[in-house]
């Protein structure tokens, strides 16, 4: 197993340990995983939610459209 020194204690420690076993500082190196998992998660739901937008604005942009054109055909048929 791999181990690094801590860097306040100086003992060694697991780099896969989250926080130092003798004084309790954070594992940075573990924490700079954590966090980085974190963000792209968020970020991913972030595009996901960008995407799901999109869609919504186009279903309602398409709808308006089509409900126009129904307006306008409406009126002609009437005027005819
Ligand atoms: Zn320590």
């Amino acid at each position: 197993m791999k181990q690094k020194k801590c860097p306040q204690c100086k003992n060694l420690i697991s780099v896969k340990a989250p926080t130092c076993l003798y004084c309790g500082r954070p594992n940075k190196f573990v924490t700079n995983n954590y966090v980085k998992r974190k963000w792209d998660k968020e970020h991913k739901q972030e595009k996901l939610n960008n995407f799901r937008n999109l869609i919504s604005n186009k279903t309602l942009i398409t709808f308006m459209v089509f409900l126009i054109i129904l307006l306008i055909s409406l009126y002609k048929y009437n005027n005819s």
